[in-house]
């Protein structure tokens, strides 16, 4: 997936939804459009046709997000819980969308993997698991979280508690298709739907969401305001891999051979935030460090497409590499925003630039 947002949507998975409600048409995407992508076109055209909806009328909001526990059958010293991280959408309304994006929540479940055992997500079947000593816990794409062999119902509150401000990134809007990260990147860009009004902001079933909450600028200061000395240093882990990113696309458009070795400082950081946002207190917290999480979402695109143009420079180039290094180098330099006049650039590397400009736009808009 190239998540380029050429065609309007910050995300493949979002524009896919968006096909399904009618707001957008298969042919919006440049990429799409190619003869070699004939095969994926298909299988969004079909997830419009066969509609990927649950089509069912919204429960009511789970009060605490629980919706019954029970002694374990196993052992009547532990209980056994079902949950539900709450979408935001009116009891009684038609339900379009699995509550969680696959993609982003299996990269939020991949986080736990320091802290849980076991942890498994397929991005195919938005189900995820983990395990920690004798509990266990189930994520299903319809927003249930199972638990078993939990010691306390405090436990279980305490557990989903956390877990819901990490899922709650990769909740999707019923309204537009668009997942809750890809509408805080939105709003850091300035590129706000003004269409929709998001389901998302009655989202959460122990944790609300304020999409309008601390609108100044992502600084440091900001953040160590909010977050504590954790949100300082993930600032800082934001604008320094940020910068260094960007630097490596400067050197490449001025033909230099790059190797940048930044995927896992960058996962690192994801996660880091993401454990930030399971201790996150109220609802601006949450919000900033969402901001933040968003923001290196972003970095870590600019980071991959950077690495897929230098193949494309260095290997065989799709396109005459003189027209290439020219849109880079003035991507970088902001002069050249993809999704306008780009010249006769191949769709892919627009793509892989509409990706990097985006990371050039957040660290002109962020402070240290
Ligand atoms: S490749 Fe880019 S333009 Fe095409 S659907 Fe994905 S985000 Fe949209």
């Amino acid at each position: 997936m190239l998540d380029c947002a050429l065609c309007g949507n910050r995300t493949c998975s979002t524009f896919a939804r968006a096909v399904m409600l009618g707001r957008a048409q298969v042919d919006d995407c440049p990429v799409l459009a190619l003869p070699e992508w004939e095969e994926k076109r298909g299988v969004v055209a079909a997830s419009a046709l066969t509609g990927l909806t649950t089509g069912q009328p919204a429960a009511p909001p789970p009060e605490g997000g629980v919706v019954l526990t029970s002694p374990c059958k196993d052992t009547d010293k532990r209980v056994m819980a079902e949950l539900r991280v709450y979408n935001g959408v009116p009891t009684g309304e038609t339900v379009h969308f699995s509550v969680f994006d696959a993609d982003l929540l299996c990269d939020i479940v991949e986080c736990l993997s320091g802290e849980y055992e076991d942890v498994r997500c397929s991005r195919q079947l938005g189900y995820a698991r983990a395990n920690l000593g004798e509990m266990s816990i189930t994520i299903l794409g319809d927003g249930r979280v199972n638990m078993r062999r939990m010691t306390d119902i405090e436990h279980v509150q305490e557990v989903f508690g956390a877990l819901e401000r990490r899922l709650i990134a990769s909740v999707v809007c019923n309204n537009c298709g668009a997942d809750l990260l890809s509408i805080v990147l939105d709003s850091e860009l300035g590129e706000e739907d003004s269409n929709c009004a998001h389901t998302l902001a009655a989202a959460g079933s122990t944790v609300s969401i304020d999409l309008d909450a601390s609108r100044q600028p992502l600084t440091g200061a900001l953040l160590k305001e909010t977050l504590g000395g954790r949100g300082e240093e993930l600032m800082r882990a934001l604008h320094d891999l940020g910068t260094t990113v960007l630097e490596a696309a400067k050197r490449l458009a001025g033909g230099e051979d790059i190797n940048l070795q930044l995927a896992a400082p960058i996962r690192a950081a994801v996660c880091r935030t993401s454990e930030v946002l399971a201790d996150s207190d109220g609802p601006v917290a949450l919000a900033v460090g969402l901001r933040v999480l968003a923001g290196l979402v972003c970095v870590r695109r600019a980071h991959d497409s950077v690495m897929e143009l230098s193949k494309m420079l260095v290997g065989e180039a799709p396109m005459p590499t003189p027209t290439l290094r020219a849109a880079l180098e003035q991507t970088v330099s902001g002069a050249l925003d993809p999704r306008r006049n780009p010249g006769d650039v191949h769709p892919v590397a627009l793509a892989h630039l509409s990706r990097i400009w985006q990371a050039v736009e957040l660290l002109a808009r962020t402070g240290q």
